[in-house]
């Protein structure tokens, strides 16, 4: 008992020896601080799940790793602490310090939010990591934040999603008429235009409501993810492409004084490990849905299907008016998507003698 509280404040003299050094302007490879912290961190995601639920138990082994065990990260998952939309409240008031969702499920709160996740037929995944990265998109999301006492971090990704899942063709603009659909955000919202009914359900809800027609349809993310959930077993059309979410990232976030507590050095910890959750999400879902696309096509209850051109023409004209409102009725919206439709306007150019042009070479 006695070595290791010897052991113990050796550790802290040396932590803070090697900080004063740091603030002489000399290199600094000890820690500024020995404080540990024990944080939580509640989801939206069931335990372990593929992609979105698993990248949150990454994000807590890389933070505990880089910081040498100095903050540790106890992953909640949906429901165990607090129900799946409710991380981004209990953050904000500081029952956990960490919270991981998307963005858009707080539109009733934050409209502006949305466009922190993926506006319908809007960035692609290079597109958006461009805007928040090196345009002002962190920026405005932090600013967007600071008045519900929280820091926002992208922190995943899943690139291009699917359109989802039916039990009816979608030929036409009015095969979309009285669909009940799970579609959240701002899809939803074109969706409901459209003449459906669009529900938000949490993962967990999603397979029950379709098996028993509760809906009609529904979006999730993708094949790797979609084939987890067993949705191929219960709804028989698969559309592409998923002009909702094309590229929708995920957020972490912290409680304004937890982040506050931390050492500089934490801080960082917290904001490249993000970082990277990002790429690696995405690694993820490419590879996942390759190999899951593959094995849904051999499935002979399982039909491939492209929305129509008119169908896709018709949601995205939609999009434009809703998000022109929205930007209308807030001005942090307005604020927001002033920023965004410029970066996207001034990337599409580009996009389309690169990416684009690439792709078309490989049909
Ligand atoms: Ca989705």
């Amino acid at each position: 008992m006695k070595r290791r509280q010897f052991v113990g404040s050796l550790a802290a003299a040396a932590g803070l020896a090697a900080c004063s050094k740091q603030e002489d302007g000399s290199a600094a490879q000890a820690p500024c601080s020995s404080e540990a912290f024990e944080w939580s961190i509640a989801t939206s995601w069931p335990p372990k799940y593929p992609g979105l639920g698993i990248a949150v138990n990454n994000l807590a082994n890389r933070i505990e790793a880089a910081s040498g065990g100095r903050l540790k990260l106890k992953v909640y998952a949906a429901g165990e602490l607090v129900p799946a939309f409710e991380a981004f409240d209990a953050a904000s008031r500081g029952i956990v310090e960490m919270g991981h969702d998307a963005a858009y499920y707080h539109k009733g709160k934050v409209p502006a939010a949305q466009f922190m996740t993926a506006i319908p037929f809007g960035m692609t995944f290079m597109e958006m990591n461009a805007w928040l990265y090196y345009g002002d998109g962190l920026k405005l999301w932090r600013e967007l934040y600071e008045p519900l006492n929280l820091v926002p971090f992208p922190c995943g990704n899943t690139g291009v999603q699917m359109g989802g899942w039916f039990n009816k063709e979608i030929n036409s603009i009015g095969d979309l008429k009285g669909l009940k659909m799970r579609i959240p955000g701002l899809g939803g919202e074109v969706f409901r235009r459209a003449g459906g009914t669009p529900v938000t359900l949490p993962v967990s809800e999603i397979f029950t409501s379709l098996q028993t027609g509760a809906i009609d349809a529904t979006e999730w993310v993708g094949p790797y993810n979609d084939i987890t959930n067993g949705f191929h077993t219960v709804a028989r059309y698969y559309y592409y492409p998923g002009w909702q979410e094309p590229a929708p990232a995920l957020q972490a976030y912290v409680n304004r004084q937890a982040w506050d507590s931390l050492p500089p050095d934490l801080q960082s910890i917290i904001e490249i490990s993000c970082q990277a959750i990002t790429t690696d999400m995405q690694s993820e879902y490419t590879h996942g849905n390759a190999v899951a696309l593959e094995q849904l096509m051999k499935d002979p209850n399982v039909e491939l299907r492209r929305f129509p051109d008119d169908v896709l023409q018709y949601l995205k004209s939609i999009t434009q008016e809703i998000v022109e409102e929205m930007a209308a009725d807030d001005p942090m919206a307005a604020k927001i998507y002033k920023s965004w439709s410029s970066f996207l306007a001034q990337s599409i150019p580009n996009q389309r003698i690169t990416e684009q042009a690439f792709l078309a070479t490989r049909l």
